[in-house]
C-alpha cells in the first residue's frame, strides 16, 4: 500500500495524436463512399464530452483530485457503450478515440448500441484497493445523468476489472434506490454478470484469427503466432489460439518479452502470471522486448497491449503474413500504407477485438430479460455474430478495392449515417 500518493510522471505517447489517428482512417473511408457533408461533420464531432474532479481522501490522509472523463461520441444506433480504463496517461484526446472507435466496434457487431469510452488519470498500481473503491464511486457518483441502461452503458478496460464494475453498479444502484444491473457490463457472475464475458475479447480474437486463415486457405497448425501483451485479451488469445492448433513463439508484458521457436506453453505461462503478477523470470524462451516482439520471426502478430505499437518506423521489419488487433489502435495511422504494400492482411481492432463488447450486449440483454444463458450458448452467439461481422468487413473491403480496416470503416460509417438520416436532425 502506498505510504504516499505521487502524482504520475509525464507521459510520452506516440508522435500520433489518438483522435487524429482514428479521424485519418475515417476521412479515407468517407471519401471513398463520398460521405455526404453533413453527416461528416456531426459524426466528427463526439455528442457529449465530460472531464470531472474526483476528490479522494488517500490511505495517508491526503486528499488528491483525479481527474476522470466520459466521452459519448455517438448514439444514433442506441444507449452509448464503451469502457473505462484507468492509466496514468489517459487524456480527452485519447478517450475521445476511442470512443469513436466504440461507435464503429458496435455498428460492424450489429450491436443496437452507440459508442462511449472514459478514464480516469491514476496509477492504479499505485493505488490501495480502498482508493481505488473511492476513485470509482466518486467517479460513477459524478456522471449518474449520464451512465443508465439506457443511455450510456461502461464496461471494464485497461486496468479496471469485475470488482471496479460492481462498485459502479452498486453506486449507481444506491442513488436509483433499487439495483439496477444493466448500468454495466463485466460485472461478477453472482451480481449480473455473464458467463464468457472475461474471455470474451480474447476468444473473438481467436475466432477473428479463424476466419482469416480460412480465407487464406492455411491451417493453424501450420502457424507460428507472436502475442504482444498478456492481460485479459492476450493471455486468452494466446490460449484459445494454442487450443486451436497454432504454435505461439513469441509472449510479452510490461515486463517483457521471450521468443521460443519450440512453442511457449501457453497455460503453464497463464498459471505462472497468476502467481508472479508478470511474466518476469518465467524462462519461457530467449529473453526479447517488446518492441522485439512485433518483429519476430511469425506467421500471425497479436498485438494486444496497448496504442501506437506498430508504427512507420518498425513496420517494414515485421514479419507476420497476418496481424490481428486485439488492442484498440495499435497501429499507427502512417503504419497503414506500409502493411498494404508488405501484403500483410491486417484485422482491425473494430474488428477483431468486437467479442469484448458483443458478451457486454450480451450481458445487458441478460440483465433485462432476468434469465441468464449458459456458456455454451454465449460462445455460439459469440462466434456467429463474430463471424457475422468478418463477413461483412471482408465483402465491403472487396467491394471497395480497399483494406480490411478501410472496409470496416466505410461498413460502419455508412450504417449509422444510415440511421442520422433516418432519425432526421432534431433542432
Ligand atoms: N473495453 C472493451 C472494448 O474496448 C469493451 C467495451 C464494452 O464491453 O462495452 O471493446
Amino acid at each position: 500500500m502506498p505510504e504516499t500518493y505521487k502524482e504520475p510522471a509525464p507521459y510520452h505517447k506516440g508522435e500520433d495524436n489518438p483522435f487524429e489517428s482514428m479521424m485519418i482512417r475515417f476521412d479515407k473511408a468517407a471519401e471513398m463512399i463520398n460521405l455526404d457533408e453533413g453527416v461528416y461533420n456531426y459524426l466528427k464531432l463526439p455528442v457529449k464530452q465530460v472531464i470531472v474532479s474526483i476528490p479522494v481522501q488517500l490511505d495517508n490522509g491526503k486528499v488528491v483530485a483525479f481527474e476522470g472523463y466520459r466521452v459519448i461520441h455517438n448514439n444514433a444506433l442506441g444507449p452509448s457503450k464503451g469502457g473505462v480504463r484507468y492509466a496514468p496517461d489517459v487524456d480527452l484526446d485519447e478517450v475521445k478515440a476511442l470512443a469513436a472507435w466504440m461507435t464503429w466496434k458496435c455498428a460492424i457487431a450489429n450491436l443496437p448500441f452507440g459508442g462511449a469510452k472514459g478514464g480516469v488519470k491514476c496509477d492504479p498500481s499505485k493505488l490501495s484497493m480502498s482508493e481505488l473503491e473511492k476513485i470509482t464511486r466518486r467517479y460513477a457518483a459524478n456522471l449518474l445523468e449520464i451512465f443508465g441502461p439506457d443511455t450510456d452503458i461502461p464496461a471494464p478496460d485497461m486496468n479496471t476489472n469485475e470488482q471496479v464494475m460492481a462498485w459502479i453498479m452498486d453506486t449507481y444502484s444506491m442513488h436509483q434506490r433499487k439495483t439496477v444491473t444493466g448500468v454495466v457490463t463485466g460485472k461478477p457472475l453472482i451480481i449480473g454478470g455473464s458467463r464468457g464475458r472475461r474471455e470474451a475479447t480474447g476468444r473473438g480474437v481467436m475466432m477473428a484469427t479463424m476466419a482469416a486463415l480460412e480465407k487464406k486457405g492455411v491451417k493453424p497448425d501450420n502457424t507460428n503466432v507472436a502475442v504482444q501483451g498478456f492481460g485479459n485479451v492476450g493471455s486468452v488469445s494466446a490460449d484459445l489460439l494454442s487450443e486451436k492448433g497454432c504454435k505461439i513463439v513469441a509472449v510479452s508484458d510490461i515486463s517483457g518479452g521471450y521468443y521460443n521457436s519450440d512453442g511457449i506453453d501457453i497455460k503453464k505461462a497463464v498459471e505462472y502470471v497468476k502467481s508472479n503478477k508478470t511474466l518476469e523470470n518465467g524462462k519461457f524462451g530467449d529473453k526479447i522486448t517488446n518492441k522485439e516482439l512485433l518483429e519476430v520471426k511469425c506467421d500471425i502478430l497479436v498485438p494486444a497491449a496497448k496504442e501506437d505499437q506498430i508504427t512507420s518506423e518498425n513496420a517494414p521489419k515485421i514479419k507476420a503474413r497476418l496481424i490481428v488487433e486485439g488492442a484498440n489502435g495499435p497501429t499507427a495511422a502512417d503504419a497503414d500504407q506500409i502493411l498494404t504494400d508488405k501484403g500483410i492482411m491486417v484485422i482491425p481492432d473494430i474488428l477483431a477485438n468486437s467479442g469484448g463488447v458483443i458478451v457486454s450486449y450480451f450481458e445487458w440483454v441478460q440483465n433485462r430479460l432476468g434469465y441468464f444463458w449458459d456458456e455454451t450458448d454465449i460462445n455460439n452467439r459469440l462466434n456467429r455474430m463474430m463471424n457475422e461481422a468478418f463477413e461483412n468487413v471482408f465483402i465491403t473491403a472487396l467491394n471497395h478495392e480497399t483494406t480490411l480496416r478501410i472496409g470496416a470503416y466505410i461498413y460502419a460509417i455508412e450504417k449509422v449515417a444510415n440511421a442520422l438520416k433516418l432519425r432526421g436532425i432534431y433542432s
